[in-house]
């Protein structure tokens, strides 16, 4: 009988630790929604003491899904083990997942006591964690650097508190794959309670090896995976899911195991997650980037046409990428919106589609012809929350290669509409430096890029910025035929986003 290997998705929680990958809780329930379609079978919705935004975050995630596991991150301490019981107890399936380093790097200089003291501190919070929750996960911070004698005590002395899961973390990505299959083993034949509890990992891709450690450890009894979508995360990353997902199933005779993950989501999952973030994935990345399925070469093109077993492993439908394009129109009516947006991916309720509709309208009018990008554009600029502190309300632009560039931008505040106009080395500098003496909220542009959404004449620019105030960093974009537009919008957005963070909303 092939076994189960359960897929943990943490996008959520380790993946929105990119630098400027925040996400707005709307949009963290909008990926939770995808990913359950994709079918994980544990959701790590977030760190609910990192702040009140990520708590509610959580907590609608934990109150809306059905099916998978909702799970969030807790350090050893009594207060967190709370605040994430109380952010996933609505769930149908709740798991406290706690987390306590085991390496003598951390246990001496994070937390500065003996290894038996800090054992103890772990056993403590599983039997108050399960107190509260019937599923309790301990994950052992830093296991590739870990003595093995103390591993293995941690992981029996934490089963033996109730622990139903234990995951063994290559925190910083330094794990090699046969070393890491060898430890995965040893922990099955050394810790003598071990068929009590899912063994699971969770590895970084400091060394490029996330994913190749991953199937390692399936290899030698794993039964549980810990990865992201696009395998973003701190640093340099996770194993991502969507490799772990499609080595299992193209190998499947290799490593016998099966996955709950309905593979032609993939395409659609990389596609919500790398918009949503801005964290865009590379052309040439495996099952997702746009060549992953690309053969330039004649004597491949060749090939293919031939027998498509010649050059291919896989189909690009197994990953739901090539999908037939279909073309809206300004005669395609709420249905057939409705019906599209619902194939990308997009939950919608009646008001919201009689809103997208009013708007696809009028891209409609303005380009024909609405692609699947566009509509992807136009869904995510509508998850903007709804309190916004500064709107635009209106914009002018002077520039040429005879005059000096100006902007005038008209923006929306708490106190009614105001105006400035500003010279700036261009027009997206000018606007920008406008909204910045109308806002009071001085922010540092770290990034900004504008891309075309589609590849026609008439397409959607899509500006991306990211920009920080006081160590924290946040991403925004912007959509519309008109890039200058497009730009100010990313801009007003980020800002939004900065300030409502700053208040304790994320
Ligand atoms: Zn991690």
């Amino acid at each position: 009988m092939e076994q189960k290997v359960s897929i943990f998705d943490t996008t959520l929680r380790d993946g929105e630790q990119s630098p400027g990958a925040s996400l707005t809780a709307a949009e963290k329930l909008e990926i939770a929604r995808q990913l359950t379609r994709l079918g994980v079978d544990v959701i790590e919705a977030g760190f609910p003491s990192s702040s009140p935004g990520d708590f509610e975050a959580v907590r609608q995630i934990a109150r809306t899904m059905e099916g998978p596991v909702v799970t969030a991150l807790a350090r050893a301490v009594k207060a967190d083990i709370e605040e994430v019981w109380a952010s996933i107890k609505e769930a149908r399936r709740p798991r406290i997942h706690i987390v306590l380093g085991s390496s003598d790097i951390h246990v001496q200089h994070k937390f500065n006591r003996s290894r038996d003291e800090v054992l103890e501190t772990g056993v403590e919070a599983v039997r108050f964690a399960k107190s509260l929750c019937t599923e309790v996960q301990y994950s052992t911070e830093d296991a590739s650097r870990s003595d093995r004698r103390y591993l293995f005590r941690v992981i029996e002395a934490v089963i033996d508190a109730g622990a139903t899961v234990v995951n063994i973390p290559d925190t910083v990505g330094y794990a090699v794959p046969g070393q890491w299959r060898r430890l995965i083993a040893d922990i099955r034949r050394n810790v003598p309670n071990i068929d009590r509890a899912v063994l699971s990992v969770h590895c970084h891709n400091d060394l490029g090896m996330a994913v190749a450690n991953t199937l390692a450890a399936v290899e030698a009894g794993a039964r549980q995976v810990e990865c992201t979508i696009n395998g973003i995360g701190e640093r340099a990353g996770n194993a991502a899911l969507e490799e772990v997902v499609m080595a299992l199933r193209v190998r499947r005779k290799h490593y016998r195991v099966s996955t709950g993950i309905d593979a032609g989501d993939l395409s659609r999952t990389s596609r919500l997650v790398g918009k949503m973030t801005g964290l865009t994935v590379a052309r040439n990345k495996a099952i997702v980037g746009a060549n992953a399925f690309a053969h330039s070469s004649g004597i491949h093109q060749d090939g293919v046409l031939k027998h498509r077993g010649n050059y291919e492993i896989m189909r690009p439908e197994d990953v739901g990428a090539g999908d037939t394009q279909i073309i809206l129109t300004a005669r395609s009516g709420r249905h057939a919106l409705r019906h599209r947006l619902e194939k990308l991916g997009f939950a919608i309720t009646p008001e919201e589609l009689e809103e997208l509709h009013g708007r696809f309208l009028t891209l409609a009018d303005a380009k024909k012809e609405v692609f699947d990008d566009d509509l992807f554009a136009l869904a995510t600029d509508r998850r903007e929350p709804d309190q916004q502190r500064f709107q635009l309300a209106g914009f002018r632009i002077e520039s040429g290669t005879s005059v000096p560039a100006s902007a005038t931008v008209s923006l929306g505040t708490g106190q009614g509409v105001v105006e400035t106009t500003s010279p700036g080395d261009g027009p997206v500098d000018a606007a920008f430096r406008a909204i910045d003496e109308m806002t009071g909220v001085p922010v540092t542009l770290k990034e900004y890029h504008v891309d075309a959404v589609t590849a026609e004449k008439a397409a959607l620019g899509e500006a991306r910025v990211i920009v920080e105030r006081n160590g924290s960093v946040v991403s925004a974009s912007g959509v519309s035929t008109d890039v200058v537009e497009a730009s100010i919008k990313a801009y007003v957005n980020a800002i939004n986003r900065l300030v409502a963070g700053e208040s304790g909303r994320s």
